[in-house]
């Protein structure tokens, strides 16, 4: 037997990526991954500009390039995050990963010593909550209601716990709750932390598919003091074949990162960023991240309507502005793993809740994904998943 690091023990594989593997399956009725509707993929679009890139620069996209990645995206992306997030920033604070999940690895090294506290919405992206394990930290919690992390909360954990060392946030469109964060609690939330002074990592895949009501500012766009490390992502904009994404932050945080990329994979990948970049100058961005909009606020509609009609108010779920994903809290005694065996059976599949949550606990609770599948799909499958919520009641 081989001898492992001391933090391999606390890893292990995440239940939706070894989920993926079964829904895969075309007769599974999938609502449990995260995936973007694959026949919005511009497919034809993106061979015309790979192609092009390849012509027109074939040695330049096969070959090494800098760490922080190609100088025309980059320069997209700042003018992207002005326009949409009005964070007014340029290409020496943005640094290509290999999709934000990079960025949230990185996080981890940059500023978490084995034992230091982080600090997250309940529950948390499950991918960032395994990114984050690999340094070894414990992990805090703060519950939220309809307008996001409670400031009351955050407050007295800052003030009582010590080694506090980074904050993790999704504002809008939450991965999993589906939960927006209000301008209030924005406001409240960069006031405490300009007064504690610890670095927050704001991970905004979701912000540009809101389907209904106002955009609200980034955080980053709020913070004066550089305190905010911003992370974006093609993967839902675009697509996440692409692995390309972004942090965005004040120099010397930036300068962290980029040491830690140099270290891991030197760059992120020449093609990717040029084809993406190419893409970006030849086609509609806006146009095709409406086309995205519309569609997942349909599905978002028929799944959310079918839940009104069919479940008692004993089962509580979010009816998100926007996003990809919906969240369920049973009444305590319906056990969601046994839901989804028996869900299963029937071939309709979701994620249980208790991965979301660092701590473990809240078995009652399920994420829904609505993008991947077409409506008539999700009226299929979640008439079966109503029903069997039912009988297990
Ligand atoms: N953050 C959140 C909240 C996510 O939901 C995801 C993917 N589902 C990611 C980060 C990672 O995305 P990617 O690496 O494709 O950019």
């Amino acid at each position: 037997m081989v001898n492992f690091a001391d933090r391999m023990s606390q890893l292990k594989g995440s239940e939706i990526r070894e989920f993926m593997a079964l829904t895969a399956k075309p007769d599974i009725i999938s609502f449990a991954g995260g995936m973007p509707a694959p026949e919005l993929f511009p497919v034809d679009e993106v061979i015309e500009a790979m192609v092009t890139v390849l012509k027109e620069n074939g040695q330049e996209a096969l070959q090494y390039g800098t760490t922080e990645g190609v100088p025309r995206l980059r320069e997209q992306i700042a003018e992207r995050m002005k326009a949409k997030n009005n964070i007014i920033t340029d290409i020496d604070h943005i640094l290509m990963t290999s999709g934000s999940q990079e960025g949230l690895a990185f996080s981890a090294q940059v500023f978490l010593n084995k034992g230091d506290v982080v600090l997250m919405e309940s529950p948390s992206y499950l991918g960032a909550i395994n990114a984050f394990r690999t340094c070894e930290p414990n992990f805090i919690d703060i519950p939220t209601d309809s307008e996001g992390m409670l400031m009351d909360e955050l407050e007295r954990v800052l003030e009582t716990t010590k080694n506090v060392k980074m904050i993790y946030v999704i504002p809008d469109f939450q991965n999993p709750s589906g939960k927006t964060w209000s301008l209030e609690r924005r406001k409240q939330f960069m006031e405490i932390i300009n007064k504690y002074e610890i670095p927050v990592i704001e991970d905004n895949p979701y912000g540009e598919l809101r389907f209904e009501g106002e955009y609200l500012p980034a955080l980053k766009s709020l913070d004066t003091k550089g305190l905010v490390v911003y992370l974006g992502t093609f993967s839902k904009i675009l697509a996440p074949g692409f692995r390309l994404g972004w942090v965005c932050a004040e120099e010397s945080i930036l300068a962290k990162y980029n040491f830690i990329k140099q270290a891991s994979s030197l760059q992120a990948p020449t093609i990717s960023m040029l084809a993406a970049s190419k893409w970006i100058d030849m086609f509609d961005l806006d146009a095709h991240v409406e086309k995205i909009r519309e569609c997942y606020k349909n599905r978002k509609n028929t799944m959310i309507d079918i839940m009104r009609k069919e479940l008692p108010d004993s089962c509580k779920f979010t009816d998100p502005e926007g996003g990809l994903f919906t969240w369920i809290e049973l009444p305590e005694s319906v056990n969601a793993k046994e839901l989804s065996m028996k869900c299963l059976a029937e071939k309709v599949a979701f994620v249980t809740g208790t991965g979301f949550y660092p701590n473990g606990g809240h078995e009652n609770t399920l994420r829904l994904n609505y993008s991947n599948m077409p409506e008539e799909k999700i009226v299929e499958g979640m008439k079966k998943l109503c029903r069997i919520i039912k009988e297990n009641l």
